[in-house]
């Protein structure tokens, strides 16, 4: 199916969702943009949803990440995590961003998907032995996480497309290439050397 095919799809699965109660799919609170936007979609509504969920978990991610580094033993990986926590700052103010594109205020709602990724890397920490063991399990720990936010940002770029907002498309894209990079250079630092190492403990 081409992709405008599967957007109708979507605009129709969501209409159907209409009755129900759950003020997700709430209508009437939306503001009518001035650029013949659709400010008040329920997708647009989804989105903004999609946002604050992310927007949570990047201001997470900012502490979390610095916890992965102290207990880090290999310096590929505590570079490429140092790295990643750079680009994770940029992705917190592209969110504000794309808030601001929509005429909203920055809000952050607790994401309890990524609070429960976080928790379970600090739980790996906790149980591995430092080095190596420790090391293979941040980087396990830390792919779960790259590959939410890769789905998330996927998803929110593609709504951004739907919305006509070519602006948030491109701020939710470069953001969606960065987490792919790092999850990439994760998977080669553990190929590298961590993996091997862990393995002749
Ligand atoms: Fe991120
Ligand atoms: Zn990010
Ligand atoms: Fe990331």
């Amino acid at each position: 199916m081409n992709r405008k095919g599967s957007t109708f799809k979507l605009n129709l699965k969501i209409s159907n969702m209409e009755t129900r109660s759950n003020n997700r799919f709430r209508n009437d609170s939306g503001s009518e943009g001035s650029s013949g936007r659709h400010f008040s979609s329920q997708l647009m509504q989804l989105f903004e949803d999609e946002l604050r969920d992310i927007y949570w978990a990047e201001k997470a991610l900012t502490k979390a990440i610095p916890k992965m580094v102290k207990n880090a033993t290999s310096e590929e990986l505590i570079r490429t995590l140092q790295n990643h926590l750079t680009q994770t700052e940029d992705h917190v103010t592209r969110v504000e961003q794309v808030f601001e594109i929509i005429d909203q205020k920055p809000k952050a709602e607790k994401c309890e998907a990524m609070n429960g990724l976080i928790e379970e890397g600090e739980e790996i920490i906790k149980d591995c032995e430092e080095g190596a063991m420790r090391d293979a399990g941040i980087i396990s720990a830390a792919q779960k996480i790259e590959h939410y936010e890769i789905a998330t940002y996927g998803t929110l770029r593609q709504f951004a497309e739907t919305l006509n907002l070519p602006d948030a498309v491109s701020l939710l894209e470069q953001t969606l290439r960065e987490e792919k990079a790092a999850d990439e250079e994760l998977t080669s630092v553990a190929v590298s050397e961590v993996n091997m190492q862990a393995v002749n403990y």
